[in-house]
């Protein structure tokens, strides 16, 4: 069978709509960071399981992943109410376009997320690949309300030389109050870090954000010469969704 059951080993609360949790890994489990990998409960014996980015490193022994509470959603309904010692199913088998194989190595690497869209790039920003292939990286995370920003003090640890970290809040006051998109478009987003505008033949862009954020943006960068990666090739840029909409499922 795909699935093995995994014990959850902590929790983590970040505002009332996010919490994160770590399980045990599954042996024999490999990933590729920037991975996604189908996770589940068991509910009157039926599993219902969801794609989830990977937040922790593949030299890690534990997995970790952060997650989105919507309040009658059939999975996340339930796994909010997980606690350390319950068993979470974990599939053996990740996959994913958000990998450094999907972007040519480069000067300047953007991580663009919207909420829980910060999940592969956790991972990303902590494996030193990521600095083997991009002398530096820019996380640019956007989120409604400053609790929303999940593990800002362990990427404000992380920013310096090779990281610089942009949150931005949208619903409520903050240093940056504007969405992702639009710091990217207006140039804010180069200014506010000091660096020159993104360039198509030595920089890169990973997107994971909701599925509109996603289209404005590869819309955007390809009318500005951006490649995306695809079938025929590697390009400058790639992009997942943080989630489906119903309608579009
Ligand atoms: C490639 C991929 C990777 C994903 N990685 C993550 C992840 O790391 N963390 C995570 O929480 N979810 C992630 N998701 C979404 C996840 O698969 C589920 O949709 C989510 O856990 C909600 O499950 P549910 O059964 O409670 O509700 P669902 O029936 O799956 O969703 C109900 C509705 O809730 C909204 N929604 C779902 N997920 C989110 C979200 N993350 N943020 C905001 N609104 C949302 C959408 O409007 C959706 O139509 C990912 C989805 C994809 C396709």
């Amino acid at each position: 069978m795909a699935y093995t059951e995994q014990r959850v080993l902590t929790t983590r609360q970040w505002s009332e709509k996010t919490f994160s949790f770590t399980t045990t890994r599954p042996r024999d489990f490999r990933f590729d960071n920037g991975e996604f990998v189908t996770i589940g409960l068991r509910v009157d014996g039926k599993l219902i399981a969801r794609a989830y980015s990977i937040v922790s490193t593949n030299d890690a022994e534990y997995l970790e992943f952060l997650s989105i509470h919507v309040p009658d959603g059939p999975l996340t309904s339930r796994l909010a109410k997980v606690r350390v010692g319950d068993d979470v199913w974990v599939n053996s088998k990740a996959t994913g376009s958000l990998t450094l194989s999907y972007v040519r190595p480069g000067r300047h690497l953007f991580l663009l997320a919207t909420g829980t869209g910060l999940a592969p790039f956790m991972c990303l920003i902590r494996s030193e690949q990521t600095y083997q292939a991009f002398s530096r990286v820019i996380l640019l995370h956007t989120v409604r309300s400053a609790r929303e920003l999940a593990y800002r003090e362990q990427i404000e640890a992380l920013a310096g030389p090779r990281l610089s970290y942009v949150p931005s809040v949208t619903r409520e006051p903050f240093t940056l109050n504007r969405r992702c998109s639009d710091l990217v478009k207006s140039g804010e987003l180069y200014t506010h870090c000091g660096l020159p505008p993104a360039d198509p033949q030595q920089d890169g862009f990973m997107i994971c954000g909701n599925p509109l954020m996603n289209k404005e943006m590869t819309d955007y960068l390809q009318a500005q010469g951006w490649t995306l990666t695809n079938h025929r090739g590697v390009g400058n840029f790639t992009v997942e969704k943080a989630f489906v909409l119903h309608h579009e499922s």
